[in-house]
């Protein structure tokens, strides 16, 4: 596992291309500056690593695109020690973006080899999720809830219910929403009983499966 100077050159230069597709929150830059994604990826993508792409990891899963990343993690707004909830930990790049802006992560994937692989790796790197789980992103995980956010990495046909009720009030979820291309929703609770929707672009994402194969 190395981590070079030209991977730091080819990183900033990453940076400069997120901030020209319009990605302002500083701390969100940080995080994609410092975070090695080469690592997260299989070797024979390591050239790929820095370009704005989404590229293929194990169990027929892709890690996020940068910007996507970039662009959920921003619409989150996350504060250091908020409790967050994430669907989806694929190769745990997100994962480590949250923890770079001091969030205590939970993180849940339902495919049982990525989230070995995945829970091996991260510590290694120094990230430190409060737990990986292995389970079901639709019914969330109640036994941390509730969460100032929640962020689901994968496309969703519809709005897990579980997951508006494991929201904080003033907590927000972003979720792409949709079957075939997903469109980037924000909720955020108003109160025990309101939510309050916002609709951005549309994306592009791996389906959210409901039951385990
Ligand atoms: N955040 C990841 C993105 C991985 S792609 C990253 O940065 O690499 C989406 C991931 O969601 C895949 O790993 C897929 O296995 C997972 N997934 C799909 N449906 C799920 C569900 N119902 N519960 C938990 N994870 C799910």
């Amino acid at each position: 596992m190395k981590d070079t100077l030209k991977h730091q050159g080819l990183r900033n230069k990453l940076v400069e291309i997120l901030k020209g597709k319009g990605i302002k929150n500083r701390e969100v830059l940080n995080a994609i500056g410092k975070i090695p994604r080469h690592l997260f990826m299989d070797s024979g993508f390591l050239d790929h690593a820095y370009q704005d792409k989404a590229f293929p990891i194990a169990a027929d899963q892709t890690i996020s695109q940068p910007y996507t990343v970039a662009f959920q993690t921003e619409l989150l707004q996350i504060n250091k020690g908020d409790t967050v909830l994430e669907i989806g930990t694929g190769s745990g790049y997100q994962t480590a973006v949250l923890l770079e802006l001091g969030a205590k992560v939970y993180s849940i994937e339902r495919q049982q080899e990525l989230f070995k692989r995945t829970s091996k790796f991260l510590p290694k790197l120094g990230y430190n999720a409060k737990k990986l789980i292995f389970g079901d992103g639709y019914i969330g995980y109640a036994e941390a809830a509730p969460y100032h956010g929640i962020i689901v990495t994968a496309g969703a046909p519809k709005i897990p219910s579980d997951l508006l009720a494991q929201l904080a009030i003033g907590g927000r979820l972003v979720i792409p929403v949709g079957d075939t291309t997903q469109v980037m929703t924000l909720i955020i609770r108003k109160s025990e009983q309101e939510f309050e929707k916002h609709e951005f672009g549309e994306f592009r994402f791996v389906p959210l499966l409901e039951n385990k194969n």
